[in-house]
């Protein structure tokens, strides 16, 4: 938690307790990156984080016990579900940006019709 006052920025860890100022001047703040994948949890793989896992990033184990089906791996952003994708900020290891999350997104327009013609 952080606290703007005029003589800079007081700093709380919630998670120790420890408390700390620093004499900042601007502040450039990124916050809600928390997934909201809770109706995912029994459909696809997450990580502890409840982001969705994909592709290469999915365990030969988390794989078994999301019972894959197929002969192929999941393709590029592939969901341990076969057919569905994950692109953007909700994608496990993404990297967190406009740009790519647009890139992802037509990326996956492809690989969805390359799994209808499979
Ligand atoms: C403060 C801040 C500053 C940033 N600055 C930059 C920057 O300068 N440059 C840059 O490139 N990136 C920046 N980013 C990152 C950028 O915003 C994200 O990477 C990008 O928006 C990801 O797009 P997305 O479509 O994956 O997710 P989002 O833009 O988060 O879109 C997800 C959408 O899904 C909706 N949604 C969520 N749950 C559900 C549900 N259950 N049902 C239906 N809809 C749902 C949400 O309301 C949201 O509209 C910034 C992010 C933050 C938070």
């Amino acid at each position: 938690m952080h606290q703007f006052t005029p003589r800079g920025v007081y700093e709380l860890d919630k998670r120790t307790g420890e408390r700390a100022s620093h004499a900042i001047g601007h502040v450039f703040m990124m916050t809600g990156a928390s997934p909201n994948t809770e109706l995912l949890e029994r459909c696809v793989a997450l990580d502890a984080r409840g982001f969705i896992k994909t592709g290469a990033d999915l365990t030969a184990e988390e794989l078994a016990a999301a019972r894959w089906p197929l002969s192929r791996p999941p393709h590029l952003y592939e969901t341990s579900l076969p057919g569905v994708f994950a692109a953007g900020d909700v994608r496990a290891n993404s990297v967190k940006r406009v740009a790519s999350a647009v890139g992802e997104g037509s990326i996956c327009i492809q690989l969805v019709h390359k799994v209808l013609a499979e």
